[in-house]
């Protein structure tokens, strides 16, 4: 009698815990589901149809970058800040939470003159103290440059390939600096084809405010923000991620032509680092090392004495005690990087090595 009553109560109990779980079960489908609705960060980004690129020129403002920053990464977008040099010397750790946020760092001349009244020379230093302010505060100089009030000429671009920057003007202007309501900025973004640019600024609560529908406008069809190329000056998937496949590598492993790369890393595989000629002057030279079989390398360039380098770009360099070693690691930009060696008369390419960090 005990034992029948006492089994009927343990098959209740069964039937109720089995009919709870599967509640319970249905409970967190329907949050799954709930959860994807609400938030697009919840499912893989879709960016069948290309690549489009934000630009933010005239910052890092100190009442408007982190905000910026904050509102970009939570809504999952990357950016191209084209930071003026004197805005860039002044906040030097805005520049590196740019630069922490995932956003990509462009030139936009050091006092936002009209340029194409000036001569050469003053185009120079516009460039260079821009050049040399961003490079303070991240390690890296930039590739891209934007002429202020997209105004050029022939005389600034030949000025601008001097310095190994390429020039990025835009495709869909928000209109952000001409009093534009959100929607209108909303609306602009809505216009972006695959490879296009839009102008935005930095210091506008406009655009600031644009960010969420604009992330939600670009998801909607299938395209994501991408990287600004350095050779095109088109909106491009960024570099060592993304959602394209990865290659298959197929046949042999390609036989590097720079001198003395390849080596091995410990263990995990190996690596190759492959130089090339990049722009030549009197003094100086630009060559540009593209990794290959890793997108985690450690890459160490050995110049020898009289040649310094005196810029990188797209990586992170450290230096051993003679300046003569520079180790350089990805900084997200992908797996080729450059520097300049100023050659004080020898122009022999230095030697490289590779290993996987
Ligand atoms: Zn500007």
């Amino acid at each position: 009698m005990i034992d029948t009553t006492a089994g009927y109560v343990r098959g209740r109990n069964r039937r109720s815990r089995i009919r709870n779980a599967f509640i319970l079960t249905v409970i967190a489908a329907l949050g799954t589901a709930l959860a994807v609705i609400v938030s697009p960060m919840a499912r893989a980004a879709d960016c069948s149809a290309g690549y489009v690129g934000l630009t933010y020129d005239d910052g890092p403002n100190p009442s408007n970058t982190t905000n910026l920053l904050n509102a970009l990464r939570q809504n999952g977008l990357r950016a191209t800040m084209f930071n003026t040099g004197q805005n860039a010397q002044n906040n030097q750790a805005l520049v590196r939470a740019q630069r922490d946020a995932g956003m990509w760092i462009g030139n936009h001349s050091y006092t936002h003159p009209h340029m194409t009244g000036m001569s050469s020379s003053q185009m120079q230093s516009e460039l260079q103290r821009t050049q040399q302010a961003i490079q303070q505060a991240t390690g890296t100089a930039p590739r891209l440059f934007r002429p202020p009030f997209g105004e050029t000429n022939a005389t600034l671009r030949s000025v601008e390939q001097q310095l190994g920057l390429t020039e990025v003007l835009w495709d869909v202007d928000s209109q952000d600096w001409n009093g534009a309501s959100t929607a209108q900025i909303v609306q602009a973004a809505g216009r972006l084809q695959n490879g296009q640019v839009i102008l935005m600024h930095d210091q506008y609560a406009t655009t600031l405010n644009a960010i969420p529908q604009i992330a939600a406008n670009l998801s909607s069809r299938n395209l994501c923000a991408g990287m600004i190329s350095t050779s095109t000056g088109r909106a491009v998937a960024p570099d060592g991620g993304g959602p394209s496949p990865t290659p298959t590598p197929t046949g042999p492993t390609p036989t590097p032509t720079g001198p003395t790369p390849t080596p091995t890393g410990p263990g995990g595989g190996t690596c190759t680092v492959t130089l090339s000629q990049g722009s030549q002057w009197s003094d100086r030279f630009n060559l540009s090392a593209t990794v290959s079989g890793t997108s985690n390398w450690i890459v160490t360039v050995t110049v020898s004495s009289p040649q310094r380098i005196i810029n990188t770009w797209n990586g992170t360099a450290t230096w051993d005690g003679s300046g003569n070693v520079m180790t350089m690691r990805p900084n997200g930009s992908g797996n080729t990087f450059g520097f300049t060696i100023q050659h004080g008369g020898n122009r022999n390419w230095p030697s490289t090595s590779c290993r996987v960090g």
